[in-house]
C-alpha cells in the first residue's frame, strides 16, 4: 500500500505535509499547509467581506427592534460579536473545504 501523498508548503517551507490547499491561479498559484492557509490575506479579507454583509444582515433581522430601542441590553455584548463571528467562520471553512487538495 502507498503511502498518503505529501507535499511542500509554499509558504513556509515544511515537508511532507498532508492536507495542503490551493490558493491562485496560474503561475501565482501556491500550495499552503493549514496553519499558512489559515493566515492567507486574501482568504481572511473575502470572509471579513462576508461576514461584516451577512452579519450585518443577521443583526437587522435578529436584534433590529432592540437597535432601534432606547436600551440595550447587556446581552448584546455577546450576541453582535456571535453574529459576526458565525459567517466569518462559515465563510472560511467553505473557502477552505474548496482549496483543499
Ligand atoms: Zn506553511
Amino acid at each position: 500500500m502507498d503511502p498518503a501523498p505529501t507535499g511542500r508548503c509554499d509558504s513556509c517551507g515544511r515537508e511532507r505535509v498532508r492536507r495542503l490547499f490551493f490558493f491562485g491561479v496560474g503561475s501565482n498559484a501556491v500550495l499552503k499547509c493549514g496553519r499558512c492557509a489559515l493566515r492567507h490575506p486574501p482568504l481572511l479579507k473575502r470572509s471579513l467581506g462576508i461576514a461584516v454583509i451577512v452579519g450585518t444582515v443577521l443583526l437587522a433581522i435578529n436584534q433590529g427592534d432592540v437597535l432601534l430601542s432606547s436600551r440595550w441590553p447587556t446581552a448584546l455584548a455577546w450576541k453582535v460579536p456571535l453574529t459576526y463571528l458565525v459567517p466569518f467562520l462559515v465563510a472560511t471553512w467553505g473557502a477552505l473545504l474548496n482549496s483543499r487538495l
